[in-house]
Order: C-alpha cells, then structure tokens, then sequence
C-alpha cells in the first residue's frame, strides 16, 4: 500500500497542470469522476456565512445554531421542530440548484465521454445537472430518502412531495403533526438515509449503483482513464482517494487529477502520471472549457 507521507508536490504551475488535463481529457478511453463537499463548496452551497443566515435567521435566534452542517444534529425537543429544520435544509440543498453551474459545467466538461460518478455528496446535484442516474453512485445517502430509524426492513423512501409541504407549509419553525414520517411498516419514525451509524439502509438501488460502479471499473481497468478527484479532502480517503491511487497504479496508461482548493496531493509511485491542482474547482473546469 502507498505510503501517506510520500505525497508528491510538483513545481509545475497551475496553467501547466490544466493544460496536460486538458490534453489528458482529449485523448481518453473513460473518466471515472470522485467527487466530495468541496466540488458542492465550489457551487456554492456553502452551509454557513450569508446562506445560512437568510434561510435560518429564526432557528439562529432561538437556538444558537452555529451552521448548517451542526443544526441537522441539533436535539429538538418535537419532531415538529425537528422536520421544520430538515425540510429546510433539504429544499435548499437537494431539491433547489446549486447556486453556481459548476456542475453543468463538469457536465458540459465531459460530454461523449463515458463517464461514472462515485461522490460522498448527499445533495444529488449530478443528477439534477442531467447526469445519468445509472451512471452515478451515491455511497452515503440522499437528502431526498427517508427510512424507518429502526430500521425494520431495507427500503428507503421519496420525501420530495412530504418535504415540500413541511418547507412551505411550517409555521414558527414547526410543521403540522400529521406530515410528521412514519414508517408504513412498523410505525416507528423515519430517519434520513444517511450514512451516520449502523443504522443506514443500503437501499436495492444502492446495491445497483455499486454494482454498476464495479463493472464500470473492470471495464476500463485498462486503456486511457482519466480518475478525476473533485473537492476530496483529507477526510475518510478511503472511499475515493486511495481506490484512486491505487486504480491508476495498476494501470499504466491512467491519468489522475485532483483539484482541491488545498491538499491536492497524489502518492509518490504514481507522481509522473498524476495533475494536482490547489485551486477552486469551478474556476479550473471554466478553463478547461475556454471561459476561464
Ligand atoms: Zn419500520
């Protein structure tokens, strides 16, 4: 296995480096893209600062709710408080367009090309951007899913309709008893789908996904593949980072890339072949389009 400490640091400038992606992406077979909280971060759904405040301004006041990202833990004392903060969240970022295209743009980026999706994003912006659902893999969840908290079985359910009422219809941060989710089986209440502890359900269509995304991999285990890590940090590099690393070893005619606003870093054994770029994705991919 590769060696945390080894990363590579290259002296090549940041228009050198988008320049041998752009001649990469020309000349490849497949790009298998990895994606994190900074490629949502570069399109602007920021969980603190300005957004935060207009959409939370009365949960701020009341409960001293720092961002967004610590209220979905907050302990409400009601579900009722509880899903008037959860629709808001989930309306303004799974249901509502990222206020910046950079994801059209990475659409736009790779249009012809065969592609796949890993991404630890729960916010399916990919999909609304018109990536193809079967081309993507959602590994930690979906704001858009529900499932029984227990969890008595393994199906996960669409809140887009029950989501939108508690968002439009709650009054003094609470919603109405009767939009409060209960599971149809056992009665007991609904969670999100998300991946925090043991209980999250891995749905029939999670098992597809991963599927899809393994025989995506045997297929192209050769040729020219571009891996293209976006907004992955040094969180949990397991998932994305490391598989990464370790495709583009066994494969010598692979390319990898890694735009992050900081730490873009790539193991010492597959430096030569790798582009690691410390700057704000949206800006990279605008170059790499010509608009930049
Ligand atoms: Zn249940």
């Amino acid at each position: 296995m590769f060696s945390r400490i080894s990363t590579h640091k290259s002296t090549e400038s940041c228009s050198e480096k988008i320049e041998r992606l752009r001649m990469a992406l020309a000349d490849v077979d497949a790009v298998v893209i990895g994606a994190r909280a900074g490629l949502s971060a570069s399109a602007g759904l920021t969980y603190s600062g300005e957004r935060f405040q207009s959409n939370f301004g009365d949960f701020i006041d009341k409960y001293g709710i720092q961002d967004m990202y610590s209220g979905g833990f907050y302990p409400f004392q009601t579900p009722e408080e509880h899903w008037a903060w959860w629709s808001r969240h989930i309306m303004l970022n799974r249901y509502e367009r990222a206020p910046r295209p950079v994801y059209d743009k990475l659409l736009k980026l790779i249009n012809g090309r065969e592609y796949f999706v890993i991404t630890t994003n729960v916010d399916h912006q990919f999909q609304l951007a018109g990536f193809d659902k079967k081309r993507l893999f959602y590994t930690q969840g979906d704001y858009g899913l529900w499932q029984c908290g227990e969890p008595c079985h393994f199906d996960t359910y669409d809140n887009e309709g029950t989501v939108r009422r508690m968002a439009e219809e709650q009054r003094n941060m609470r919603v109405s008893t009767e939009l409060i989710p209960r599971c149809p089986k056992c009665g007991r209440p609904m969670i999100m789908n998300l991946r925090s502890d043991d209980t999250f359900v891995q749905d029939k269509g999670w098992y597809e996904a991963a599927e899809r995304y393994k025989e995506f991999l045997w297929r192209y285990a050769r040729g020219n593949v571009l891996y293209l890590e976006l907004g992955v940090g040094g969180n949990t590099p397991s998932i994305i980072k490391y598989p990464f690393w370790k495709y583009t070893h066994e494969n010598p005619d692979s390319v990898y890339a890694c735009i992050n606003l900081e730490k873009a870093a790539a193991c010492r054994e597959i430096a030569e072949r790798s582009i690691c770029v410390n700057a704000d994705i949206g800006g990279v991919i605008a170059r790499l389009l010509g608009e930049g």
